[in-house]
């Protein structure tokens, strides 16, 4: 009997700390279009296990961007603060396995984190962009995985929520390539299987630095184009473009067209430039479109 072909699910995780940052509409757009492409689930996740930071209006607002952009997501919305009981069964089994212990801080006031037992070991994964990635993960030592049972950290919530969503890619920033090696180590841990990982080269600004906030204010986030008028096709047509090429000359592609030519393998190693002049020109071929479209 064939094997029955593995369904493909991507996810896009935004913590709702801000707005939605530019860089991240690009990963929410290339996990949208894979999955799309390989007749997969696209599942969106409120990363809000930060309680200081995370706020209601910032996660309604990306999910409202992501409605206006069309990029819909399939199944329900998870967020991170209502699975707290989930983790913690993880959690104890870690430690009752001796994966994870419970140690006691004595930096300032006395305080227990829970630590994973690091077994130091090289981790080697094969990034779909990247190729090869080897990292010695002696030097993360007994890193800390939860503040207490109820209160788990990134590393370990992102390894539970993919595993248990049946996430088959990882597509997201090349800043959290360094974070790879961990969650390597906690998905053996948890006896979880490794999804595939394509991490995207860094969006950067024109004097070529990262595009962040701190630096750019807010020209980073989307709301900021879409203020000054940008349409949703001509900012996906344009992120799109930002570290991808499809090998021909064509420049001007409707979201379908995206998901049908779109490949992994086409995506960049190197940092990506935004212009925005080159997403105003976008912008006037595809007003020029609905122009013709609606004649
Ligand atoms: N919540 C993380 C972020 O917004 C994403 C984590 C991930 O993609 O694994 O940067």
């Amino acid at each position: 009997m064939e094997k029955e072909k593995e369904k493909i699910v991507t996810r896009f995780p935004p913590s709702p700390t801000g707005p939605l940052h530019i860089g991240n509409v690009r990963t929410a757009l290339y996990n949208y279009i894979f999955a799309k492409k390989n007749g997969g689930d696209f599942i969106v996740r409120i990363e809000d296990t930060d309680k200081a930071r995370s706020k209601k209006e910032y996660e309604d607002s990306i999910l409202e961007s992501l409605e206006w952009l069309g990029l819909k997501r399939d199944g329900e919305l998870l967020h991170q603060s209502e699975r707290t009981e989930i983790y913690k069964k993880y959690l104890q089994k870690l430690i009752d396995e001796n994966k994870a212990y419970i140690s006691t801080e004595t930096e300032g006031e006395n305080r227990e984190v829970v630590r994973f037992r690091n077994p130091n070991k090289f981790v080697q994964f094969d990034d779909l962009i990247r190729g090869t990635v080897e990292f010695d993960t002696t030097e993360l030592k007994d890193f800390v995985i939860a503040k207490s049972v109820d209160e788990p950290l990134y590393h370990l919530a992102v390894v539970i929520d993919d595993f248990e969503s049946g996430i088959t890619h990882v597509i997201r920033g090349e800043d959290h390539i360094s974070n790879t090696p961990r969650q390597i180590l906690i998905q053996e841990a948890i006896g979880a299987p490794r999804p595939l990982y394509a991490h995207l080269p860094l969006i950067l600004a024109r004097d070529r630095s990262k595009l962040s906030k701190r630096k750019h204010g807010e020209s980073v986030s989307l709301g900021y184009y879409r203020d000054k008028g940008y349409s949703p096709e001509a900012i996906i047509n344009y992120l799109a473009l930002l570290g991808w090429n499809p090998g021909t000359e064509q420049e001007i592609f409707t979201l379908p067209e995206l998901i049908n030519v779109f490949d992994l393998k086409r995506v960049h190693k190197g940092g990506a430039i935004f212009d925005e002049k080159k997403l105003a020109w976008v912008n006037r071929k595809h007003f020029n479109l609905g122009k013709i479209r609606n004649k």
